[in-house]
């Protein structure tokens, strides 16, 4: 009686072992499965590219993790009070926009014609809404003009002047082309137009970080893009970037492209993409991975690992993706060395990340 006693409390133990390691597990298994609920994320870009830790200094990398955390926080509250995902893509995406330290907005790279050129984009996954603008020089925040050109349009894309008469009815803030100097860009423009004048011929340019090494193996990206999951089920994803440093011809990249940059869309996910955007454009690759998981039925990190790790790849494009599903499940691929990147779930959870690790 005795041992059978003793046997079945080893039992009991066993058993309730058992199921307190499995509770463990399953809360650790990923960042979004914290079980409070409602559930609701965001997550964050601000470029990809050749961003080695060699080639940072400490304070550098210290004011590139607050701007992140700082913008996460906003798109945080928003959606923790029950905001939309729209609105906290467009407030995210102001602060990066305002910083200097991203090719967007304020720290928009230059053209050949020593201008700044910005391009942006934002999409509702509920009603499948789009707006976007190119080629602005005059428009302190492109999202914004971006969001009015799909709630007060009929129209998806609006370009250059069109777009900036377009935007003087509503209450914009415009600046001087001046405001988009910054001394950084416009080191990087000069050092690309000595690089096209010694090659002979066009270096249509990525964002160069300034240090040593080619073009296209030591490159970045300073494009920032946000996607959001509200608390009402609704996604969205938005992008704004300069574009490429020494950019001509009117060229548009990525960014402004819906289904290349940037797609949302509440049956699947929103997707806000940076790096070389003719490949992104040719690929299609925001809408490419929304496509796959309606399609395929495959989860986002597998649609997302596909489109950039394997046919991004194979195509010699270089970059990556930041995307969350319906469910609230973040992906953030790249081929790159390093993309600034983070994200907040609705627990709270704030992670922010740089380099590969
Ligand atoms: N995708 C952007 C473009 O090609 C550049 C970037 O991501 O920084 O215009």
């Amino acid at each position: 009686m005795n041992s059978l006693l003793i046997s079945l409390f080893w039992r009991l133990i066993i058993i309730v072992l058992t199921l307190s390691v499995w509770s463990i597990l399953i809360s650790c298994a990923t960042p979004e499965a914290h079980s409070s609920s409602p559930i609701f994320g965001l997550a964050i870009h601000g470029g990809a590219g050749t961003i080695l830790k060699k080639n940072m200094t400490p304070e550098k990398e210290a004011a590139y993790r607050a701007k992140l955390e700082e913008a996460l926080t906003v798109g945080y509250k928003i959606l923790q009070s029950g905001g939309s995902s729209l609105d906290a893509v467009e407030k995210t995406i102001h602060i990066l926009e305002d910083s200097p330290l991203f090719n967007a907005g304020k720290g928009a790279v230059f053209t050949n014609a020593e201008t700044n050129e910005l391009d942006a984009s934002i999409m509702d996954g509920k009603t499948l809404n789009a707006g976007a603008v190119a080629g602005v020089k005059h428009i302190k925040n492109p999202i914004s003009v971006a969001r009015l050109v799909m709630e007060k349009s009929k129209h998806v894309m609006m370009s250059g002047d069109g777009a900036e008469i377009f935007a003087k009815q509503f209450d914009v803030e415009f600046v001087e082309p001046g405001y988009f100097h910054t001394k950084h860009r416009w080191n990087q423009l000069q050092k690309k137009k000595k690089e096209e004048s010694e090659k002979g011929e066009a270096v249509s340019s990525l964002d160069h970080d300034g240090t040593e090494g080619n073009i296209d193996q030591d490159s970045k990206f300073g494009t920032v893009g946000v996607v959001a999951l509200d608390q009402n089920g609704n996604l969205a994803a938005g992008t704004s970037t300069g574009g490429m440093t020494n950019k001509r011809w009117g060229r548009i990249g990525d960014s402004p492209v819906i289904g290349a940059g940037t797609y949302a869309d509440n049956n699947t996910c929103a997707v806000s993409a940076t790096g070389h955007g003719e490949y992104f454009i040719r690929l299609a690759v925001a809408h490419d991975i929304s496509a796959m998981m309606a399609h395929k039925a495959v989860s986002l990190a597998e649609a997302a690992n596909h489109v950039i790790m394997n046919k991004l790849e194979a195509l010699g494009g270089t970059g990556g993706v930041i995307a969350i599903d319906k469910n609230g499940n973040i992906a953030m691929p790249f081929n790159t060395k390093g993309m600034y990147r983070g994200y907040v779930d609705n627990n709270g959870e704030m992670v922010v990340k740089i380099y590969k690790e």
